[in-house]
């Protein structure tokens, strides 16, 4: 029997609205039932998140702090239901860093979200007087995520614009709002009705969101264009925008590196959620002395690793989440072999299905669509260097600046090399890693403002000041 996800509005399940398949990326068979909600629903929810707001800003910070720790445990007591309903839907394997990893990713960042406090600032007291600066909520806050990482991104969105006082409506992705829409249902035992509410839609009601006159700030995570359009709709009603964009990492490899050591961790920063990461390693630029070394080594791991439906245990590597995405990675991989760049392993596939094989480019060159554009897929090109100046400038000559990557066995060389990327995070032997108390964002069209730590929950409030 096919289950039917309600949007969440005021606390209760909403139903009203025409129902749509969610269709499961390995089978093809249907993983669930979502609710399209129409500007009406909209509007019930704006009206409940406004309705709501007073009393959550009034609530005291440690209340808050209790509801969130709370959600955790929610998150803890329901994990193997939300992993199988994220499996079925996303595509990623409950095991390995899939499902499984991404609940308990979730659980963590709220306990540690809820951990955050934000006390005033004394800017000024003395005998001409006293400048308090006061972090206070912002409002109704929406929030558009992706299909990639949709409940952990979800979580990301959600608890710390609650922490910070705010009421927040959720759209997910078309392509994965079941997880999000039960999670957000689950949410409702630690919170006052209409504090969170979550909406599915197949289209219109990000728009709608985004021009909406009751609500004070958007937070999205997708696409570059579409982040223009967030940012351009927004405008109009003077919102606030926290964007995370697209990235296309750039990950240098020194020549000190010992392949095999690197190998594991350089596999995973290029093909960690199969590719469909933001922060993936996404241009891998290798020095010519160990370049053959660290290609096959990391050849080695990526034909080591099953791929197949994710509710299999022995997979740790799923089908792309969706058709469109399937067809950028297909015809970014054809034009780089066009072009003279060589499959160490994978290439094009001929099945109808959406299993990608784990793919890997050598010769890839400036030219070359998965050199130059965001793949978010199962497909990394490789380029060798030998001229460090030169590789610099190529790293950075992107319009995205999300994250990028530093591979040596001599950390301070790395480190100084590190100072030389235009990047939001540079991580040094891994990428990616990502972490709760580490402020994430990018820069140029990678993104406006940052998540995580308290840089973060700044981001989910106003500044008052008060002077005498
Ligand atoms: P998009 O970036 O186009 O985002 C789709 C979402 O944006 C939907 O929820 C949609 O809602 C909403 N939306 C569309 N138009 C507007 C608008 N004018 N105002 C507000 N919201 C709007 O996602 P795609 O899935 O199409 O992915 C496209 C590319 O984005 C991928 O190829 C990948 O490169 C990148 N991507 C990046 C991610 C990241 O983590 N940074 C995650 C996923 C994808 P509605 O349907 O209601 O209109």
């Amino acid at each position: 029997m096919t289950t039917t996800y309600a949007n969440i509005i005021d606390g209760q399940r909403d139903q009203e609205g025409d129902g749509f398949d969610v269709m499961n990326p390995s089978t093809g068979a249907v993983a669930g039932r979502a609710i399209g909600a129409n500007e009406a629903a909209l509007d019930r929810a704006v009206a409940a998140a406004r309705r709501a707001f007073p009393g959550w800003a009034a609530t005291p910070w440690a209340d808050r702090q209790a509801a969130c720790n709370r959600i955790a445990g929610l998150i803890g007591d329901h994990a193997a239901e939300l992993a199988e309903l994220l499996t079925a839907e996303q595509g990623k394997p409950l095991n390995g860093v899939g499902a499984r990893f991404e609940i308990g990713g979730c659980q963590a960042w709220t306990s540690y979200t809820a951990s955050l406090t934000l006390e005033p600032e004394v800017l000024q007291d003395n005998d001409e007087g006293r400048v308090e600066l006061h972090r206070v909520p912002i409002g109704v806050v929406g929030a558009i995520t992706p299909w990639n990482w949709p409940v952990l991104i979800g979580i990301w969105h959600i608890v710390p614009a609650i922490l910070a006082g705010n009421c927040v409506i959720i759209k997910p992705s078309e392509n994965t709002p079941l997880s999000t829409l039960r999670l957000v249902e689950i949410m409702q035992e630690a919170l006052p009705p209409g504090v969170v509410q979550a909406l599915a839609s197949e289209g219109e009601i990000g728009r709608l969101m985004t021009a909406h006159e009751d609500i004070d700030k958007i937070s999205f995570t997708g696409s570059i264009p579409t982040g223009s359009k967030v940012m351009e709709s927004a405008a109009k009603t003077i919102k606030q925008v926290t964007l995370e964009l697209g990235g296309n990492d750039p990950g240098i490899v020194l020549p000190d590196v010992d392949p095999k050591a690197i190998a594991e961790g350089l596999f995973w920063g290029c093909f960690i959620n199969n590719g469909q990461t933001c922060a993936a390693l996404k241009r891998l630029y290798v020095h010519d002395d160990v370049h053959d070394e660290v290609v096959e080594a990391l050849a080695g791991v990526a034909r080591a690793m099953p791929m197949g439906d994710g509710m299999d245990e022995d997979n740790v590597i799923g089908p792309i989440q969706n058709r469109d995405q399937y067809n950028i990675v297909k015809e970014f991989v054809q034009d780089a072999l066009d072009k003279g760049a060589k499959a160490v392993c994978g290439g094009v596939p001929s099945g109808n299905d959406l299993f990608f094989p784990t793919t890997i480019l050598t010769g890839v060159e400036p030219g070359m669509k998965l050199h130059d554009l965001e793949q978010f897929g199962p497909a990394i090109g490789i380029t060798r260097w030998r001229d460090e100046d030169a590789v610099v400038e190529l790293a950075n000559d992107d319009k995205c600046g999300l994250g990028a990557s530093v591979w040596s066995a001599d950390p301070d060389r790395a480190r100084k090399l590190a100072d030389r990327i235009s990047a939001g995070t540079v991580w040094i032997n891994k990428h990616g890693m990502i972490q709760p108390n580490a402020p994430f964002g990018g820069v140029r069209k990678s993104g406006i403002g940052v998540q995580f730590g308290v840089e973060g929950l700044r981001e989910c409030t106003n500044i008052k000041t008060i002077i005498r």
